[in-house]
């Protein structure tokens, strides 16, 4: 218990001592007002304007990829991945099950179902070797892709999600997919910033995610992304979430029923801004990691460690526990004594919507799940 109580203090001594410390706050200390302000002036607060363009050039140079589009938030941006990388009504989709519910909800906006596949102790990620095994028994690979021998519907993709922004291990995944012909669709909302030897997030499935919500590692207030090195997948998404209207100066047709998800001028506004200190973020980010490390060494309690292979972002570190009850124990504590933390996700089978979904035998994803705590990570300037 004492060395909770050091953790706690040890905590807020980082945040200046703020009466509450939060999980993750958005810091603004550059141009976001100004470029706010400028969307005011001209006008252009809404669906078109220059900010929008300029910030999905810049996370298209900032991920690596050739083209990346703004939308209202990361859970739209992934059900339009989906949807543009072929799922269909009926169709599964695999991914993790520790993951935030917007992972599973994309898929099932599409009607299609996922399927919970175990992840890596190291990543939190996706793991490449529950993968294999999952496909080897239940996969029938035949010309237009793989089905599920037991239910006999098509696996139209798969959804590694690299968590907190930890990469998972997304080369093995991309290799083992494309062995079964199913496409990769990145859930990289965590991972803006990282990347996996060299290659950034968002850049390794064939149309990826990301959201720039205000509790990620940038903000646009609300919004998401999707990024892809494909651009007739690029301009699908652009046209689809821009209610599919056929491009003409006065007349009003749409080719099909499209959606209104195209991110606002003022958040892009805010996002162009925040993009322009995102390595300072970063930076002030790692400076806390590294006094977690030295502290929590002192203390007893084991930080999480950056999984080998891969640069992280810092988004959002956690310790991990002996136990369950020495888990409760740490987050009633701390949340006691004003400092935010909370435990992972529920995992999504748990979840009454997802209880009757496929899944493996989980046995990582539950062992993470009952140790893993988060703890305030935000930039501290
Ligand atoms: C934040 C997040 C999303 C969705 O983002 P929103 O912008 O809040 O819709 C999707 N997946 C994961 C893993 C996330 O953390």
């Amino acid at each position: 218990m004492s060395n909770f109580s050091k953790t706690i203090g040890f905590i807020k001594n980082q945040f200046y001592k703020k009466s509450v410390v939060q999980l993750h706050e958005p810091v603004f200390f550059g141009n976001e007002k100004k470029y706010l302000n400028d969307t005011i002036e001209s006008t252009f607060v809404s669906s078109v304007g220059e900010y929008v363009t300029k910030f999905e050039k810049e996370l298209s140079i900032l991920t690596n990829t050739k083209k990346a589009v703004a939308m209202v938030n990361g859970t739209s941006a992934l059900q339009i991945a989906l949807k543009i990388a072929g799922v269909k009504s009926d169709d599964e989709v695999i991914t993790q099950a520790l993951t935030f519910v917007a992972t599973a909800n994309a898929v099932s906006y599409l009607n299609a179902k996922p399927i919970f596949i175990d992840v890596d102790i190291d990543t939190y990620g996706l793991s490449p070797k529950a993968l294999e095994d999952f496909l080897l028994e239940h996969g029938d690979l035949r010309e237009n892709g793989t089905y599920n021998k037991k239910t006999n519907r098509r696996i139209a993709a798969c959804v590694p999600m690299h968590s907190f922004g930890f990469m998972c291990k997304i080369d093995e995944i991309v290799n083992i997919c494309k062995n079964w012909k199913i496409p990769v669709v990145e859930d990289a909302a965590e991972a803006l910033g990282s990347s996996f030897k060299s290659k950034s997030a968002g850049n390794f499935g064939l149309i990826n995610s990301f959201s720039f919500n205000g509790n990620k590692i940038i903000t646009s207030g609300g919004g998401g992304a999707i990024t892809t090195n494909n651009l007739i997948l690029a301009e699908k998404a652009k046209y689809l979430t821009t209610t599919a209207k056929i491009p003409h100066k006065w007349n009003y047709e749409h080719s099909e029923i499209g959606y209104n998800f195209r991110m606002p001028n003022l958040n892009a506004a805010l996002a162009c801004a925040q993009l322009e200190n995102f390595n300072k973020i970063k930076k002030n980010k790692k400076s806390l990691y590294e006094e977690y490390c030295l502290f929590f060494k002192s203390v007893g309690i084991k930080l999480v460690d950056i999984p080998k292979n891969s640069e992280w972002n810092y988004w959002l570190m956690s310790v991990i526990l002996d136990n369950k009850k020495e888990r409760d124990m740490f987050l009633s504590e701390t949340n006691k004594n004003q400092v935010c933390t909370r435990p992972v996700w529920e995992l999504m089978f748990n979840l009454p919507m997802y209880k009757n979904c496929q899944k493996d035998s989980q046995t990582n994803a539950k062992f993470l799940q009952a140790r893993t705590v988060n703890i305030p990570s935000g930039s501290t300037r």
